[in-house]
């Protein structure tokens, strides 16, 4: 058996309103038109002079804070030098010697601490768009902040890269910084992966794959990496220091270039920018703005709950449903109940739709208002499930909803009670039958008792009068 060791480097873009160096608009979508969200600095022009966004500094921080790493109290800029058509300095500012922070970690479910060597801020590249045979370049993107998050080789599983990029998405996602969107890019990974005989101390050779835009392809390139690198080593080989690209449509790592090392980019300061001291100040005034990270809700969600883990998960995935979660069963209790409702039938309809949970007119208190109806007895199951899919879908309030469709059950519902309560109190249906009209209210009352006040008394007058004409005529 081989022990695999990965690790992984990540960067993260932040959504700051502006660039890291200069003042244009970070915004570089694709409604965006190409070169529009540029100037003199991001196109590195001869004599124009980058100007650090604070911004950046406190997101950095924030999730320094976050992870539990070190913050160094001096910082600097370096350049990395290498020539590529989207980078048009020939060099991207970054850091290297002095960087953010070090020695942090995330904590997986099982308790294992994946480190963090250290994060650090640079600056984005452009982008090279290829159409018809020719190649274009916008240079919106340049200068968009990255944070770059390099972790130890901790990980020892596919499924825990996995693991570890997601509570990192989920972690930037709740501490507002980024959109940690792997598809649309603004969170990037490469891995570093080798394998090494079960037991052995020292590592073997390592390879990067980069080109991973998906979760679901940072499994499947690392699961054909550790196959690939395996049957080289059983037949006797050498793994090859070297950098893959993940080809998505084959499933396969495809060799790209041998590794480039640290000095083939001659870092060097930044003469235009000058080292930053971090102060306990700006760090107090940052640390306000932690909030509750993924892992301790799914941990005090799971106790203070009772949710199991499928439940727990998904509902931390995503702050907004987690706090909608928790306000509901403020509102309602049954943590279980709300827990699988939000769970199984809201997180299915919104997959469906491609919507996220707050873009609809769901909110916790409408949301709590049907669910109080249905755990009454007042909406059928069905019902309820049909308001929630026409709300999440087309956007209506489902109280409204209820409302206007008059979904509520009524007479059909009612009507086993009624007649129940008429067939135990015989001798009052008599005395109606023989005009004693005003005896209809003793059956209401009944009604109400048992529904304990929540049927409608006009329309169990309406009901009571119809089955006791039927009953009248019986006696006749
Ligand atoms: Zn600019």
């Amino acid at each position: 058996m081989m022990d695999v060791v990965i690790g992984l480097e990540v960067h993260v873009q932040l959504k700051t309103k502006s660039k890291i160096f200069c003042s244009c608009p970070a915004d570089y979508t694709k409604d965006i038109p190409p070169n529009t969200h540029i100037c003199e600095v991001c196109t590195g022009q001869p004599g124009s002079l980058p100007v650090f966004n604070k911004k950046v500094l406190e997101y950095g921080v924030l999730l320094s804070l976050a992870t539990e790493s070190r913050i160094s109290k001096l910082i600097r800029f370096e350049r990395k030098n290498y020539f590529y058509p989207d980078l048009p300095k020939s060099y991207q500012i970054s850091q290297y010697r002095a960087p953010l922070s070090y020695g942090g970690f995330i904590e997986l479910k099982s308790g294992k601490r994946i480190r963090l060597q250290r994060i650090h801020m640079e600056e984005d590249a452009g982008k090279l768009v290829h159409v018809a045979g020719e190649t274009f370049i916008d240079f919106n993107r340049a200068g968009v902040p990255l944070l770059e998050i390099v972790t130890e080789p901790d990980i020892s599983s596919p499924d825990e890269a996995v693991e570890f990029l997601t509570l990192l998405r989920e972690t930037v996602r709740y501490l507002g910084i980024s959109d940690g969107d792997m598809e649309e890019g603004s969170l990037r990974c490469d891995a570093n992966i080798s394998l090494k005989p079960e037991g052995e101390d020292r590592l073997g050779t390592k390879v990067e794959i980069k080109n991973i835009n998906s979760f679901k392809f940072v499994k499947r390139a690392l699961e054909f990496e550790i196959k690939r690198q395996t049957e080289v080593l059983k037949s006797g080989g050498r793994v090859i220091q070297e950098t893959r690209l993940f080809n998505e449509a084959k499933g396969t790592t495809e060799s790209m270039r041998t590794k480039e090392e640290a000095h083939d980019y001659r870092y060097f300061p930044d003469p235009d920018l000058v080292p930053i001291e971090i102060s306990q100040e700006l760090i107090d005034r940052v640390s306000e703005d932690l909030v509750e990270l993924p892992l301790q809700k799914y941990w005090r969600f799971r106790k203070e709950y009772g949710l199991n883990d499928e439940r727990a998960s998904i509902l931390k995935s995503d702050y907004y449903m987690a706090e909608f979660f928790e306000r509901t069963v403020k509102f309602v209790g049954n943590p279980e109940k709300v827990a699988n409702w939000m769970t199984v039938e809201i997180t299915g309809i919104l997959r469906n739709v491609g919507k996220e949970l707050k873009e609809t007119p769901l909110t916790p208190e409408n949301f709590s208002s049907l669910l109080k109806l249905l755990f009454e007895g007042k909406i059928s199951r069905p019902a309820a499930k049909s308001v929630l899919k026409r709300a999440l879908e087309i956007g209506e309030d489902p109280i409204q909803l209820i409302e206007n469709e008059g979904l509520l059950q009524s007479r059909g519902d009612l009507s086993p009670l009624i007649e129940e309560i008429l067939r135990s109190h015989a001798d009052q249906v008599k005395d109606y039958c023989n005009g004693r009209k005003k005896i209809i209210s003793f059956f209401i009352g009944q009604a109400m008792k048992i529904t304990r006040g929540k049927a409608d008394p006009v329309e169990l007058k309406k009901i009571f009068e119809e089955k006791l004409k039927d009953a009248c005529k019986g006696l006749d």
